[in-house]
């Protein structure tokens, strides 16, 4: 195991924000888009009510002026459903002149409307005087609501197989000027007579690919930033982790390392069922050394046990770590108290055999003495294992030093 290794946690972590973050710029985007629509069906809306109004100036005009007279051509024939005795005037032989009423305007409007611009009017009433005016079903609905709420214009928009467009109708309210034509309905000044309804054939595309890429361009930046961040803390997180775990003078883990590590092994070794074993070693008349050959060669020496520690372990789960001072610890995941005096005896050869000079010892080399303890009955806890090793570690020094001593638990 990587002692500084980076945790799950801060990757997971990473992942949320990042979700987070594709959430907002995903609830962005569908804003937008409403948005868009919104603002299409409102212009769409504004449109369709500026057609109308005009209409509407223009019929108002008209029926101020009880109708207007225009020549009679081919397109322009009298008005059938036109009750007026004066509604054809000849002027001269060439010329005969016809009423044209509101209605009757507004249909001429219309075909040149929707030749010119492709938009619709419809004069229409749930009481139409002309069979040409009767409404369709959508303005039927439209002319009910004016009738049932009291609104005097809806719109909405409209999707068919394969076009969508708007319509839009306007209450056709009653005035003065339409009286002589329709009070023979029963209507009265103020009633809504009907309806002028608005069709536009296109409408402006919503800008749906424009927003789908800016918001993956702001998505993508955000995971960028949010990637590279999280990059930037693994380093400093590695950094810190390295610092707070390693031993600042042999480069091996230190003790808080070596205590993380032994909980977390006693649990495996407790599930598993396996043995564990742990050795302290301690260097030999060290004080000596110091006093002998200064602090600054006790460091070294330091390093070099260190250094003979760590290459001396097979295993890729054995791991050793600076206990303290110039004391040592080893630990031996699925390793029973024999295989660790085993461990342990080679650990102290391989030091005595290296001969590193030591004038103060009664060997005149440097040497260590170890204690053992395996967790035999598996319900240890690392603080009487460590404690066991330690007391293991006491008899070794006591019975001469460079030897190695083991616990009696687990011993057949
Ligand atoms: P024993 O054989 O009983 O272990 O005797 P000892 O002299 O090794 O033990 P003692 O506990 O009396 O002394 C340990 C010495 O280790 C004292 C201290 O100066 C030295 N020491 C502890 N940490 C360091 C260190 O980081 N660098 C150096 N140079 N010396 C250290
Ligand atoms: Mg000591
Ligand atoms: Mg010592």
């Amino acid at each position: 195991m990587n002692p500084t290794c980076p945790p799950a946690r801060l990757t997971y972590r990473l992942a949320l924000i990042g979700g987070f973050w594709l959430l907002v710029v995903a609830a962005s985007l569908a804003w937008n888009i409403h948005q868009a629509q919104q603002s299409r069906n409102s212009l769409a809306r504004e449109t369709a009510r500026v057609f109308y109004e005009q209409l509407l100036l223009t019929r108002r005009w008209n029926a101020q002026h009880g109708g207007v007279y225009v020549p009679v051509t081919e397109d322009t024939q009298p008005n059938p459903y036109l009750e007026d005795p004066r509604r054809d005037i000849r002027v001269s032989e060439d010329l005969l002149l016809t009423k044209i009423n509101p209605a009757f305007m507004t249909r001429q409007f219309s075909e040149m409307a929707q030749e010119t611009y492709g938009v619709q009017f419809h004069i229409t009433s749930l009481k139409p005087l002309r069979p040409a005016n009767v409404p369709d079903a959508w303005e039927t609905q439209a002319l009910e609501q004016f009738e049932d709420a009291g609104l005097l214009e809806y719109g909405e928009l409209i999707e068919d197989s394969d076009r969508l467009f708007y319509r839009y109708m306007g209450a056709l309210i009653t005035e003065p000027p339409c009286m002589p034509c329709h009070a023979k309905q029963g209507y009265q000044v103020g009633d809504v007579r009907g309806g002028v309804s608005v069709t536009l054939p296109t409408l402006a595309p919503l800008p749906i690919p424009g927003l789908i890429g800016s918001h993956l361009v702001v998505a993508i930046s955000g995971l960028l930033v949010i990637v590279g961040l999280g990059w930037l803390l693994t380093r400093a997180y590695d950094e810190l982790r390295h610092q707070a775990v390693m031993d600042a003078l042999t480069s091996i883990p230190n003790r808080r390392y070596f205590v993380e590590r032994l909980m977390l092994e006693l649990h495996r070794s407790v599930r598993e069922q396996m043995p564990l074993s742990l050795i302290i070693l301690d260097i030999d008349y060290f004080k000596g050394y110091n006093d002998h050959y200064g602090h600054l060669a006790g460091d070294r020496c330091l390093c070099q046990v260190a250094k003979l520690l760590s290459e001396n372990l097979r295993r890729a789960t054995d791991f050793c770590a600076r206990y303290g001072g110039e004391e040592f610890v080893v630990v031996l995941p699925n390793t029973t108290r024999v295989g660790a005096i085993e461990v342990a005896e080679q650990l102290r050869a391989a030091l005595a055999a290296l001969a590193l000079e030591h004038h103060a010892a009664p060997l005149g080399k440097v040497t260590i003495s170890a204690g053992v303890a395996s967790n035999v009955s598996r319900d240890l806890d690392h603080e009487t294992l460590i404690q066991r090793a330690d007391q293991a570690l006491y008899r070794a020094k006591e019975q001469g030093r460079n030897r190695i001593e083991a616990d009696a638990a687990g011993a057949s």
